[in-house]
């Protein structure tokens, strides 16, 4: 893409989107081309990208619906310019990052929800709701969503269905992907597709799965259909105690080879102790059945009971930390953003293996880290044993300096420590992330990790996107 040319076309584009949208939902302003370039991802942590940060974007639209959505598209291809679709903005990699500048494509107005239907137990909604207007829509009729991270005060329908994040009932109901029935897209070169709101199909393969975690690299979004749930007659907070990590992995793998699902499932261990939070929602002789089986799983494998309390307060404050996000950071200028993260050097790494991997998985990470004297002050289980995370700093000497409020040393060896137990997890057979995409802070790491695939997928994208004009330069696309 020659970005000279492009540059040189943008008043002549602004114009023509404002044609499509109307001009008052055409940003060009210095302010909002800020504000817009950017997720909750900092420079501080896009360690090998923060190159990524210089480029803003070059325009902002904020189209009504999938027919404005798919002339802004034709129009892009036409121009040759880059469309970076922006759900809420609050992506942790980097995901909406105009690393070739080009339109960003805000979903915010679509954001109706279409249709609730009890008996199919589905949703049809636009690709902007947040989703606690999901919940709150779905509310009156007794009925919730599957996906519940903590970003739902500030998160869209299809930005966690891009990137197929993972929320607290996860344990139950899967990732957000999961929760896909049916999908709105309006293809690169402008076409709609529509695929059919029925769980199952045996009719060729399931096109939904091309958009999920993709990142907008495919194509825009534009309405779901989603499964949603019955809100539960009864629910049981629990919380079991264990002597090691070890110990409650053990007990989390037998819980789910009973067959045994809660809806939350979170092992953490850090300074406090190791504890195991759960919750079992649905019907009550269920729920009841299946929290007493648990206590005798937690009990054989040297846990103990300590109640329901500690799980209640912890699902209390569960999106607490989105809200402050929305007060305090969300659309604000990217250096007001970047501000509060000054000085706060750590990280969060959230790697998937298969279940036999993740205690040997574990130990190495452990002395790699050891070795960079980088600390683990958190590791933790998330809604499966494949799921492993780990909250790290590093260790000793965190002074604080710079403009930015960081040592250089110490941010480039915490790059590469994180670097390292990111490829083990690759080299042992698992994947380097399970819940936030990649975005430009692992763009570096996916092509080892796709080997082969890499080819594949990159057959598909020029077949779809010749012009290679959506969300270019993510997922190695
Ligand atoms: C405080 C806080 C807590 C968080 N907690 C969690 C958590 O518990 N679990 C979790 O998974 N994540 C969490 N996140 C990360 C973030 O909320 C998720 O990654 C979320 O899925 C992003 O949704 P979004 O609407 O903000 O997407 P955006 O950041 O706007 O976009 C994400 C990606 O999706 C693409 N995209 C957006 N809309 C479309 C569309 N219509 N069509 C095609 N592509 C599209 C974008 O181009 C981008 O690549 C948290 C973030 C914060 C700030």
């Amino acid at each position: 893409m020659n970005t000279t040319a492009n540059r040189r076309n943008w008043p002549a584009v602004a114009a023509n989107l404002a044609d499509v949208a109307g001009r008052e939902n055409v940003l060009t302003d210095e302010a909002s081309l800020d504000r817009y370039s950017a997720d909750a991802l900092t420079p501080y942590r896009a360690y090998y990208a923060d190159a990524a940060f210089d480029r803003l974007a070059d325009v902002v639209v904020r189209p009504a619906d999938a027919a404005q959505v798919s002339q802004i598209v034709e129009l892009a291809q036409r121009a040759g310019v880059p469309v970076i679709p922006y759900g809420g903005g609050t992506g942790v990699m980097g995901g909406i990052l105009p690393v070739r500048g080009g339109i960003i494509l805000d979903l915010g107005r679509l954001n109706r929800v279409i249709n609730i239907d009890p008996v199919s137990r589905t949703a049809e909604v636009e690709a902007g709701l947040i989703l606690q207007d999901l919940y709150d829509a779905l509310e009156p009729h007794g009925l919730m969503p599957g996906h519940d991270p903590y970003s739902v005060p500030i998160a869209s329908v299809a930005g966690t269905i891009s990137t197929n994040g993972v929320g607290y009932r996860a344990a139950a109901f899967g990732p957000m992907g999961d929760q896909v029935v049916a999908l709105e897209v309006v293809l690169p070169d402008g076409r709609i597709i529509n695929t059919r709101p029925v769980p199952k199909q045996s009719s060729g393969p399931d096109l939904n799965h091309l958009f999920i975690g993709s990142e907008g690299t495919f194509g825009v979004i534009t309405r779901a259909t989603l499964r949603v749930f019955r809100k539960p007659e009864a629910a049981e907070y629990a919380t079991f105690e264990f002597a090691d990590f070890d110990a409650g992995f053990a007990a989390v793998t037998e819980m789910g080879a009973l067959g045994i699902r809660p809806t939350l499932l979170d092992l953490t261990e850090d300074s406090e102790g190791v504890l195991l939070h759960l919750l079992f929602e649905g019907y009550r002789e269920g729920v009841d059945a299946a929290m007493r089986r648990t206590l005798s799983v937690c009990d054989e494998a040297g846990g103990w009971n300590v109640g329901p309390e500690p799980t209640l307060s912890y699902w209390k404050h569960r999106h607490d930390s989105a809200m402050n996000y929305r007060e305090t950071a969300l659309g604000r200028p990217r250096e007001e953003r970047w501000r509060r993260q000054w000085g706060r050097t750590f990280d969060y790494l959230h790697m998937s293996l298969p279940a036999d991997r993740v205690l040997e998985y574990r130990r190495r990470a452990d002395r790699l880290l050891e070795a960079r004297k980088i600390k683990v002050v958190e590791y933790c289980l998330w809604s499966r044993p494949e799921f492993f995370s780990m909250l790290v700093v590093p260790d000793g000497d965190r002074r604080v300096v710079g403009r930015d409020g960081y040592d250089p040393d110490v941010r480039d060896n915490l790059a590469a420590g994180v670097d390292e137990v990111l490829t083990l997890a690759q080299d042992m057979g698992g994947v380097m992330e399970y819940c936030h995409g990649v975005g430009i802070k692992l763009h570096h790491l996916l092509g080892r990790e796709l080997g082969v695939s890499r080819d594949a997928l990159l057959d598909i994208k020029r077949a779809l996107d010749p012009a290679g004009i959506m969300n270019p330069g993510k997922l190695t696309l």
